[in-house]
């Protein structure tokens, strides 16, 4: 057998060390905005950053904080939840973000799980930690950022303890594959479960953020991750950005349409994140009011987490010249999984196929791999109408939850199962039906109810709609629509109906509408449909046709 060639490429760790090193090296002057609770905008450079990040690794020591402990985050997206994202992880422990919007109750369960040992938590959210705080008996320090007036007695006051610091910190030298982070997954089906983010899943999956046919965030960019940094990492984005070296736009609270088109308008920015709901308030206001806002710096809106209606990427194409992004991801992913982008193949295809394109889940970044499978198992074939469970696999995909709960979701020949129905066609476009857990079957039959919602959401009146499965004594279950008219808007059950009938086969026409004033939401902002079935589920019993 022939020796193997001598000569090797270095084994440089991919770790968050080394984004920090960049920024503070190479664009010191960069500028990092955050809103405050009063609504003032507060800015500071990478150079600040990268200090305050010494600083901030150096109290932390201080405090007891060694490689491994959890130290947990309470915050809104801002400056100093953007320090904790790296000094905790460069100094070799895990920055575990707590969802804010989750009852004191799963909180608890939470920062127990994890074994928080320090939480880092804004004034304005003092009440919310107050209620589940004592019952986490691991935490034995606690930081106050004083977004809202001073640190209470008993915590650390976040800018008094960097004050008392040098400003230089000794980074450990790193494994790669060490933990640098802990995310919980919602919970929406059984205990919220833990995904431990490594350097090397996270540092690759900001890479991989910044090619061009996935987020292409690069230097040039002014980012505002609406979605919070407490879902899924903010998708990257506050690592992504500090990366390429662009400016960051940190919306603090305030998260209603009206304040974010200010920023982006002030801000100039080029690329914002959230979830379809928030856009569908964003797109609302700017339907209202056109020329309120100067919007021409603004690349794309990057709409993720729940499906983007092919309406509301058309609506801001056309009403508004903004271009969205539509990507799929998950907590487990770390999270970006797929990009919508219309590939070569369709370039001629004309505007209606292109737009059926933006609006799929899209297709694998690179190192992502799909595939999905029927309920035993077979592997089915991409053809754009069998429908099964997406599985993927990468180098940013769990291997498995924090603690070994739920091994059930990981396959023995190494893959993911998502939960998520889907249809794959030839040329990779994942197409998202249903969640596993939303899934809607009538007499035996599939309906999409992401599908229906979507078609909708196309008619002029409707705001927002959401459809579950109503019990029925004859077909297990129906479909039915809960709808938000837009303001002064109305359209009659037999409107929406006369609106969806060319489209679906007559079986997935929905049985009854409910008119609503909000749609529930999950503590991300996603549509909770199971609340939808909770409260209005029976409506159908004792029907018969
Ligand atoms: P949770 O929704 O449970 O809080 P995640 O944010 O991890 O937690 O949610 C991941 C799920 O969100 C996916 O499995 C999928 O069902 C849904 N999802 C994410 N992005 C999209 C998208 N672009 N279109 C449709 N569904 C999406």
């Amino acid at each position: 057998m022939a020796a193997m060639p001598t000569g090797r490429m270095m084994a440089f760790p991919l770790t968050l060390t080394h984004l920090w090193e960049r920024a503070r090296t190479y664009f010191p002057k960069q500028e990092i905005v955050s809103r405050l609770p009063d609504r003032s905008v507060h800015r500071q450079t990478y150079a600040d950053f990268a200090t305050r990040t010494a600083k901030l690794a150096a109290a932390l020591h201080r405090l007891g904080v060694r490689p491994g402990d959890r130290v947990a985050t309470l915050c809104w997206n801002h400056r100093q939840h953007l320090e904790a994202y790296y000094a905790v992880p460069m100094m070799g422990a895990v920055v575990h973000t707590l969802n804010l919007r989750l009852h004191p109750t799963e909180l608890a369960f939470i920062a127990r799980d994890a074994e928080d040992t320090v939480v880092i938590v804004d004034r304005s959210l003092w009440k919310l930690f107050e209620s589940f705080g004592p019952q986490v008996p691991s935490i034995r320090a606690v930081i106050v950022v004083p977004d809202s007036g001073p640190a209470p007695d008993g915590t650390h006051d976040y800018e008094a303890l960097l004050a008392a610091e040098e400003g230089t910190y000794a980074w450990p030298a790193l494994d790669e594959n060490e933990a640098a982070m802990l995310c919980y997954t919602s919970g929406t089906t059984g205990n919220p479960k833990g995904v431990l983010y490594s350097h090397r899943s996270t540092v690759l999956h900001a890479l991989s953020s910044c090619l061009v046919d996935s987020l292409g965030i690069r230097e040039s960019d002014t980012c505002l991750p609406v979605v919070p940094m407490f879902h899924a990492s903010a998708w990257g984005v506050p690592f992504a950005a500090v990366l390429a070296g662009a400016k960051l736009v940190m919306p603090g609270p305030h998260l209603d349409a009206v304040s974010l088109l200010d920023l982006m308008h002030q801000e100039r920015v080029t690329l914002a994140a959230g979830v379809p709901t928030i856009w569908l308030g964003i797109l609302a206001a700017l339907d209202a009011e056109p020329k309120r806002w100067d919007l021409a710096s603004v690349r794309s809106m990057v709409i993720g987490g729940a499906a983007a209606p092919a309406s509301m990427i058309e609506g801001f194409a056309t009403r508004h010249g903004l271009e969205v992004t539509h990507a799929w991801g998950m907590t487990e992913t770390n999270p970006l999984g797929t990009v919508a982008r219309v590939k070569h193949t369709l370039r001629d295809a004309g505007p209606a196929a292109h737009l059926e394109a933006r609006a799929s889940q899209g297709c694998a970044v690179p190192f992502v791999e799909t595939r999905h499978v029927d309920d035993d198992g077979r592997v089915l074939p991409w053809d754009g109408s069998t429908y099964g469970e997406l599985e993927v696999r990468g180098p940013w995909v769990a291997q498995s939850y924090y603690g070994g709960v739920g091994a059930d979701r990981f396959t023995a020949d190494g893959w993911f199962k998502t939960g998520d129905v889907v249809t794959l066609d030839a040329e990779g476009y994942v197409r998202i039906t249903d969640r596993s857990k939303d899934v809607l079957k009538s007499g035996g039959e599939w309906i999409s109810s992401v599908a229906l919602e979507n078609a909708l959401m196309s008619h002029p009146a409707v705001l927002e709609a959401a459809v579950f499965g109503g019990r029925h004594a004859k077909w297990d279950e129906r479909p039915i629509a809960a709808v938000v008219f837009k303001e002064g808007r109305t359209a009659s059950d037999d409107e929406l109906r006369a609106h969806l009938v060319s489209r679906f086969a007559k079986f997935w026409l929905p049985d009854a509408f409910v008119v609503v004033t909000q749609i529930p939401r999950t503590s991300t902002g996603k549509f909770l449909k199971s609340k939808l079935r909770e409260t209005y589920g029976g409506m159908l019993e004792g029907r018969e046709g």
